[in-house]
């Protein structure tokens, strides 16, 4: 898949890893808008929230679970989750992401 974050879960191009497991990466942003901005992506290449089925609720769910879990990792007391959608939503990278702020 010529999708810049399916490189970085094939390791192709290099990201500093926060969390992986089977199913989820988690890398800091390449251009970070907060002193904290990690990227929460699913292996499974899903272009947006405006493209999940009824089978990704496990990996949704997941996703939004490890962004608590390395909030919690790194002692944040508060964060902003945020999901861009679509492009005018923002989103530039078509592979679902969650930004984890702080
Ligand atoms: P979006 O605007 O699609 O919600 O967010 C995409 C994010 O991916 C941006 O914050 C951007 O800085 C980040 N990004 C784009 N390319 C790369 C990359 O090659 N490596 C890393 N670590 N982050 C990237
Ligand atoms: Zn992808």
């Amino acid at each position: 898949m010529d999708c810049i974050f399916c490189k970085i879960i094939r390791h192709e191009i290099p990201s500093t890893i926060v969390m992986e497991n089977d199913t989820l990466i988690a890398f800091n942003d390449i251009k970070p808008a907060a002193p904290v901005h990690i990227l929460i992506v699913p292996k499974q290449h899903i272009e947006s929230i405006a493209h999940l089925e009824p089978n990704h609720r496990a990996i949704l769910a997941d996703t939004i679970f490890t962004a608590k879990e390395i909030a919690r990792e790194k002692g944040l007391k508060g964060y902003k989750l945020v999901f861009n959608v679509g492009r005018e939503g923002g989103q530039l990278v078509d592979h679902l992401h969650l930004h984890l702020l702080h």
